[in-house]
């Protein structure tokens, strides 16, 4: 037996350290947590418990295919991997003659976000440089929120997740982490040993919400409001630490008047929450030091959600709480990262400038976008016809008998259903990569356990085959999987110093050379005056209000508010084949409220349409006080082909959120009737 260190390449903050068992005929027989990582501590999660099975199930894609039947059928034959390539070459060739490199749009997705095969390095991108494709602007997840909190701090890393433990009042901010990311619970259960009482803010009572000490249930997208009544009474009581904020922060007399305009009776009216909680809230906030504050990424995905992040990240600069440990606001840690980024990617290997398109506007794209109209689509780690929104739009894209797509996948999803070729890929099991993940501090390798099953390649391997298919000369392209890792390693930055290869391999992980406890602000912030900005020059620039503030929902359809949070069964679309986590998961659900339910007739367990002008699911509907009476929940992650057709993303618009063309998967306003 064998064990092999790995990492968890999937869209969630925890980025775990993994454990293979390899048996001496090279089979691996478990896959587990590494004990020794100090954020994985041993525990995987309920989906990816389930790894090893879901690598060998019965429908993974093992060889190259060609579509035989119309686009979306899903009819393919087996081909060679010569005979793949040299139509990829050849259509490739004919594309960027024809209509120029900026006709291709390689598409990645979040099912890997590895540096070296996934999303985080854009794998492929060097051959897509050469070809000087189009780049690929991935606002599928947190790009409004990120945007928002470099207004407000310079940067969207904020505290280490591993300093909740020592927080003693944390606010749950829009994020479920016993479904997405739970290894921060255990921060949070320890914190609470020491007396820390846990506040969940949520429109709906998830699994966290119902542990937490306390809930409140705003409406969706009222978060920027019920922040600024928070600070509205923190400062009426004095509570603000004018010594944190005369040294470290910018334009405090402005913010202070757009505080004064949410009192806590305008604030209840917005959010729909009762005055005195909010006071509640607030004196509790005013007399606990320190406070930290854990926001994912599901609160900035509307209309408003930048301005929420921004507006968010002003709390702590009010109370001092970024001065102490256990004091902050975690959104994402990835900013803490400082890889050589550029180095791996080689913009300069482009011919010239190219366009960039937009990842979730990926119908537009692809039905309105001209000069040149994207003619080839590369699907990398991405299933857009179950993830993207406007479900409908981006059938009809992709749908174009004149568009080549290419995906590569591991299963025959949604997506593969409309591709001409498609590729079958390694799975983390089967090839080499880092991982930095996005709640935590550590970069984590993964070596290959076992060998590709059928003719399963790497990403990085495909585009290198396809490059020397393609008689493309730029030697980068040829760089192995190590060449690209040691490549990626290598930074300037203090805190990669010394990070090596060998040393990952050492134990599989390695924190970054930064202090512990790790006060990110405590020589000031990296905004260009070096304070935090409570009025930021930088969001005046991209025609943004300079002060914080609140920027409602703008879905402007009547009806039920339906936001769509994460599966505890699924990861975005990934597992929503495997038949165990299907049944667990059950059919697609919609919580109503009894007063909502009873309005249209409709009882617990029901069968549901749920439509409006975009498109229309089916659903079982769960009448419940989980949700308030207005707003209706629903989780993603469901394949459109295993139930009914389409998903909950056949609901949503492509409408950009105000920062960053971010996505508004929780902007949405639906029709609930009985099927
Ligand atoms: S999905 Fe998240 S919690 Fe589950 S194994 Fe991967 S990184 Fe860990």
């Amino acid at each position: 037996m064998r064990k092999v260190l790995g990492a968890c390449p999937l869209d969630c903050p925890d980025a775990c350290s993994w454990v293979v068992t390899v048996d001496d005929d090279g089979e691996a027989v478990d896959l587990r947590g590494n004990p020794g990582h100090p954020v994985t501590r041993g525990a995987l999660c309920v989906k990816v418990n389930r790894y090893l099975e879901h690598t060998r199930a019965p429908d993974r894609v093992l060889h190259p295919m060609r579509r035989v039947g119309r686009k979306g059928e899903g009819r393919f034959e087996r081909i060679s991997w010569d005979e793949a390539l040299d139509e990829i070459a050849g259509r490739l060739g004919e594309i960027t003659r024809e209509y120029g490199g900026q006709a291709v749009w390689p598409f990645h997705g979040t099912g890997s976000l590895g540096y070296i095969q996934g999303l985080e390095g854009f794998a492929g991108r060097r051959f897509f440089n050469v070809l000087g494709a189009s780049v690929h602007e991935p606002t599928i997840c947190s790009i409004a929120g990120a945007v928002g909190l470099k207004q407000t701090l310079g940067t969207s890393g904020g505290m280490d997740p591993e300093d909740f433990a020592h927080a003693k009042l944390i606010l749950l901010w829009g994020t479920n982490p016993l479904t997405s990311g739970h290894h921060v619970w255990k921060f949070i259960q320890d914190a609470r040993r020491e007396g820390a009482y846990v506040v969940a803010i949520d429109p709906v009572r998830t699994r966290s919400a119902a542990q937490a000490d306390e809930h409140l249930a705003p409406i969706p997208g009222t978060d920027a409001a019920l922040a600024l009544g928070l600070l509205h009474v923190i400062v009426r009581m004095g509570a603000h630490d004018q010594v944190y904020i005369d040294k470290y922060t910018l334009g405090w007399e402005a913010f202070r008047a757009r505080i004064e305009e949410f009192t806590p009776e305008r604030v209840a009216k917005i959010t729909g929450l009762p005055e005195e909680r909010v006071v509640a809230l607030a004196e509790r906030i005013a007399r606990t030091r320190p406070t930290a504050i854990r926001a994912t990424q599901g609160m900035q995905r509307h209309a408003g959600g930048g301005m929420a992040l921004r507006t968010l990240a002003c709390l702590p600069g009010v109370t001092g709480d970024w001065a102490l440990r256990g004091g902050g606001l975690c959104y994402s840690t990835s900013g803490h990262f400082k890889l050589n980024l550029l180095g791996l990617v080689r913009l300069d290997l482009l011919p010239h400038p190219v366009r960039s398109l937009t990842m979730t506007r990926l119908g537009e794209g692809l039905l309105e976008v001209d000069d040149p109209p994207v003619k080839a689509l590369f699907v990398i780690g991405a299933n857009p016809v179950g993830s993207n929104p406007h479900q409908e739009k981006v059938r009809r894209g992709l749908a174009r008998e004149d568009l080549f797509t290419v995906v590569l996948e591991h299963f025959p999803t949604d997506t593969t259903d409309y591709a001409d070729i498609v590729l079958p890929a390694t799975m983390q099991t089967e090839h080499l990569d880092v991982i930095a993940g996005y709640g935590h501090l550590y970069l984590v390798l993964n070596e290959p356990a076992v060998a590709p099953p059928g003719e399963c390649l790497s990403t990085s391997q495909t585009f290198r085959r396809l490059a020397a298919r393609m008689r493309m000369t730029e030697p980068s392209l040829y760089d192995s999987d190590e060449d690209l890792v040691r490549q990626l390693l290598d930074s300037p930055h203090p805190s990669l110093a010394g990070i090596t290869l060998e040393r990952l391999r050492e134990r599989g992980f390695v924190r970054l050379n930064v202090d512990r406890p790790f006060l990110p602000f405590a020589d000031g912030f990296p905004t260009s005056s070096g304070r935090l900005e409570f009025y930021s020059e930088r969001a005046t620039r991209t025609g943004h209000d300079p002060l914080p503030g609140f920027t409602p929902h703008a879905d402007p359809g009547d009806g039920l508010v339906l936001i769509s949070g994460a599966s505890h069964h699924f990861l975005n679309t990934t597992f929503g084949n495997n038949p165990e986590l299907r049944r667990r998961a059950g059919a697609p659900t919609i919580v109503l409220h009894p007063d909502d339910a009873a309005e249209r007739g409709i009882r617990d367990q029901d069968a549901v349409r749920v439509h409006n002008g975009r498109g229309a699911f089916e659903a079982v509907a769960e009448v419940s006080d989980r949700v308030r009476p207005g707003v209706a929940a629903t989780t993603k992650g469901h394949w459109a082909k295993l139930n009914g057709g389409t998903t909950v993303n056949a609901t949503i618009d492509e409408r950009d959120a105000d920062m960053g063309g971010g996505a508004v998967f929780h902007d949405n306003r639906v029709q609930v009737a009985l099927a």
